[in-house]
């Protein structure tokens, strides 16, 4: 896991005050510090950037036994866990081993929309089923989606098709209102919404943190650390294209980003190539390229009628071409670069 830890191991029955000192000391250099005690030892496990932090003055502090970053299954073992990788929502797993293909409109825009868009894209493969009823639009005139009504219709379709649902909160407000949907997703321009996601990390629920037109792959996970460090664990990460000068594209989809997250963290990585690039007809061998490089899946925006669509229609694919682009995608599943 890319989160900066070290586990600082104390000497047995260390004195009090100088403990005291160092764990001030510590928080004062800007470390969260657990302090974990059992039958043999003391841990302070420390979270935060570790960067300026010489290691080597620690291990030379007399009540100091060993600094490490990790427990490599030594005794003893702190009661902490790791994310194991593994994110469970609504009766699929992200990470474990299968694509997950979240599909669905860019927003809900109406039961006949959703509920055609639903049954087709899980016909054609989808495992879950997305839908903004909360949309965060760069122009306060453009369609700002149907809010509680949103929710309700995606409700309604998850009852529907028994597919789990997907859908963005851009508001701590919001948060009831996501009570029975199963992934709540922080879009690109939240990813920093410290509150936001501080919150976040006291629900037991999945999210799936979208990395910000301007975020770089160390942004994105210090961002997941904020709702890790509440304890919420099923975070999954996704990269949805970042801005560079190229204008043809809306985005430029980075996919460096998944062999680099996949370094970096356990967490598993999604692949958003539909605001990746912003243009429907690029959607399909780049859903492809990402599965390729090992994604855990994919987040792909359909339209039964695209031209019509209320928001993001540019970008979004027919449920037809969603069909080609699942088969494909699970043709090149076994052949992926594996982590
Ligand atoms: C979306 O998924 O519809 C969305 C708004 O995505 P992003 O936050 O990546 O722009
Ligand atoms: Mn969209």
């Amino acid at each position: 896991m890319w989160r900066p830890i070290l586990f600082v191991l104390l000497k047995s029955e260390p004195d009090a005050k100088k403990t005291a000192a160092l764990l001030g000391w510590l928080q004062m250099m800007g470390f969260n510090v657990q302090t974990h005690h059992n039958e043999e030892a003391t841990v302070l496990e420390l979270t935060g950037d570790n960067a300026s932090l010489d290691v080597a003055m620690l291990r030379a502090l007399d009540i100091v036994a060993e600094v490490r970053p990790d427990w490599v299954g030594e005794k003893p073992a702190p009661p902490y866990s790791q994310p194991d990788g593994i994110v469970a929502a609504g009766g699929v797993k992200f990470g474990g081993g299968d694509l997950q293909l979240i599909a669905g409109p860019c927003a809900v825009e109406s039961w006949r929309q959703l509920s055609c868009i639903a049954q087709s894209v899980k016909a054609a493969g989808a495992t879950l089923l997305r839908g903004g009823a909360f949309k965060p639009r760069t122009s306060p005139y453009a369609f700002q989606g149907l809010a509680k009504e949103g929710i309700k219709l995606l409700l309604a379709a998850k009852e529907l098709t028994g597919l789990p649902v997907v859908s963005e909160i851009t508001e701590l407000s919001q948060l009831p209102l996501f009570e029975n949907i199963d992934v709540i997703q922080v879009g690109a321009r939240n990813m920093q919404n410290f509150e936001l996601l501080k919150e976040l990390g006291r629900v037991g629920k999945p999210i799936l943190l979208k990395r910000g037109a301007a975020n770089t792959i160390k942004e994105l996970l210090l961002s997941a650390e904020y709702i890790l460090a509440g304890g919420n664990e099923q975070v999954i990460l996704c990269e949805r294209g970042i801005r560079t000068f190229e204008s043809y594209t809306k985005n430029t989809l980075d996919l460096s980003a998944v062999p680099a997250l996949k370094a970096l963290s356990p967490l598993p990585v999604l692949v958003d190539p539909s605001h990746g690039t912003g243009r429907a007809a690029l959607v399909t061998p780049l859903a492809l390229a990402a599965v390729a490089a090992g994604a855990d899946g994919l987040l792909i925006e359909v339209h039964n009628s695209p031209e019509c669509a209320l928001c993001d229609g540019e970008q979004a694919i027919t449920p037809d071409e969603f069909r080609s682009l699942a088969h494909s995608a699970r043709d090149i599943w076994p052949y992926r670069y594996r982590y």
